[in-house]
């Protein structure tokens, strides 16, 4: 549906096409409509959906400029989001005259606040604490508010507004209308949903459009241990403009962010232990991409509206199947192309298949890049950028410089723009030990997320599979389902375990013997 089949003033959709804004998103479709009837909504729909202009529309359309009293209240869980929620309506309300809109939350002066409430405001969006601080001061008058509009309620209750909420809702005039919006509807939301909503008609954007078809999705099996090393090489290969990294929690934010940091990335944290100063400087610096990895919480990173992230990154895999969602919603947005990655040890993989199944999505698996992989992309990025500035620089005194010194040395100009790349590379290109950390097994052609292992024994030692089989389930903690194909040939034998356990099985067989004879087992060669 598009914006003009709805009753809009003018300059709301002129407003609107002016922001680009084609055709509503579904929450949109369902939501303006009922609101501008008059009637009470819940409407549920996750991050990234247009929620802000599914109330903020309509509540633009209901307000009488004439009048200059406050006429409607929009409840935000955090100044950041009172604050988006603000500009946004600010850019409605561009080609309308005579609307004040003011945006209410702790930290910023409060005499500032009281002036711009006593000189005509119409709309406030607020945080409940604040809200409630100028109820107790009496210098916010509700007598002629006629909306009120809760975003993000269940995070507000989260962050224990229930009662703020409860008594900002007493206080506004019970003639009037009440939008509940929510990603979530837990039991708490449904119980003020009942108390301070009229006949409410409750919409719910249903799964399937959840999903961002846009955004190409792969997971990569792990191990503990080669957990970062593989989110690092994923950072290096496709270099994302800026990421949104989530851990499951508040700790891993912090750890993950210091071994980032160690490694020389401009990663930052966000999650619920940080002050609100804290928090608007790490986004600040994110947005103007100073930081261009933000690790964060699922409830830290909820509602944050930045453009421009080309990468979310799962670094534990969410624990709710929703939160896959919301996550990966946080790129590929307005329309851009976006990438989701999500790290997999053992038997997440089973609640991977459940996420595809809710979301009824595809995420590929994929080998983690292997160090030349990333090797190959970063040299690739740099002689792209030679190439630009060989047709568009003047590199004429360069070409003296380097001409002069060819003649005089024993090398060629190959030789020289080889060094010149190694150079601009890095010092990780030639360090061998980080190959070899980076490689674990590398490609040894066995199945995707397996790995191909040697073992010394044969038909010729009356080897069976079963004897392999028995031999790695009952040395190991990896069972014995999980192993692949066994193929025995006369001198030796070649099994394929799962990657994540080819260390521990190769680790624990060392000293084993098969039918009376010493096992030697190792990886297959690379391909
Ligand atoms: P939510 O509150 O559901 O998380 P927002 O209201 O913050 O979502 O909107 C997310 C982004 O999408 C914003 O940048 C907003 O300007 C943009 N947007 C909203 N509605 C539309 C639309 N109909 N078409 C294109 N972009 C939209
Ligand atoms: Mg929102």
């Amino acid at each position: 549906m598009r914006f003009e089949e709805l009753e809009l003033q003018a300059p709301l959709l002129r407003a609107v096409t002016e922001m680009g804004f084609e055709e509503m998103t579904p929450i949109q479709t369902q939501a303006i409509p009922a609101v501008l009837s008059g009637s009470d909504i819940i409407g549920q729909a996750q991050t990234g959906t247009g929620k802000t202009a599914a109330f903020g529309l309509p509540i633009l359309q209901g307000i009488d400029p004439k009048k200059k009293a406050l006429q409607a209240v929009i409840l935000c869980p955090t100044r950041e989001l009172a604050i988006q929620v603000s500009e946004e309506m600010h850019k409605f309300a561009k080609f309308l005259h005579g609307i004040k809109i003011v945006p209410i939350y702790g930290g910023q002066e409060i005499v500032r606040q009281i002036k711009a409430l006593k000189s005509g405001t119409q709309i406030v969006i607020g945080t409940p604490g604040r809200v409630m601080d100028h109820m107790r001061r009496k210098t916010v008058n509700f007598n002629d508010v006629k909306m009120v509009a809760l975003d993000e309620a269940d995070e507000m209750l989260n962050m224990g507004f229930r009662d703020d909420i409860e008594t900002i809702l007493k206080e506004v005039p019970q003639e009037r209308q009440t939008l509940l919006f929510s990603a979530t509807m837990p039991q708490p939301i449904m119980e003020i949903a009942r108390m301070y909503q009229k006949d409410a008609i409750h919409i719910r954007v249903v799964k399937k459009e959840l999903t961002v078809p846009k955004i190409e999705q792969y997971y990569y099996e792990v191990r503990p241990k080669t957990k970062l090393d593989a989110l690092t090489r994923l950072l290096d290969m496709y270099s994302p403009k800026l990421s949104l990294i989530f851990c499951n929690t508040k700790r891993q934010v912090d750890e993950l962010v210091s071994s980032l940091q160690a490694r020389g990335y401009f990663a930052e944290g966000l999650h619920g232990d940080l002050k609100q100063q804290q928090r608007d400087r790490v986004m600040n610096s994110f947005r103007n991409g100073k930081t261009d990895i933000l690790v964060a919480t699922d409830v830290a990173a909820r509602g944050i509206d930045v453009d421009d992230v080309e990468a979310v990154f799962n670094y534990d895999v969410p624990q709710d199947d929703e939160y896959y969602v919301h996550r990966i919603g946080r790129t590929g947005r307005a329309g851009r192309g976006g990438r989701a990655f999500t790290l997999v040890i053992g038997r997440e993989v089973y609640k991977l298949r459940d996420i595809m199944r809710y979301c009824k999505t595809k995420i590929k698996l994929q080998p983690v890049p292997s160090f030349d992989d990333v090797m190959s992309v970063k040299a690739e990025k740099i002689l792209d950028h030679v190439h630009q500035v060989i047709e568009s620089d003047d590199i004429s005194r360069m070409i003296e410089l380097v001409e002069s010194r060819v003649n005089e040395e024993e090398y060629t100009s190959i030789e020289m723009a080889a060094a010149f790349l190694k150079l601009a590379m890095g010092d990780s290109v030639d360090s061998e030990e980080l190959k070899k950390e980076y490689d674990d097994f590398g490609d040894t052609g066995a199945e995707e997320g397996m790995v191909r292992l040697f073992v010394n024994l044969g038909k010729k030692n009356n080897i069976r599979p079963g004897d392999i089989l028995g031999a790695i389930a009952g040395e190991t903690k990896m069972p014995g389902r999980l192993i692949g194909s066994i193929d025995i040939y006369d001198k030796y034998t070649f099994v394929e375990v799962p990657r994540e356990y080819a260390a521990e099985v190769l680790d624990r067989m060392k000293n084993v013997k098969i039918r009376g004879k010493a096992v030697n087992i190792e990886p297959a060669n690379r391909r």
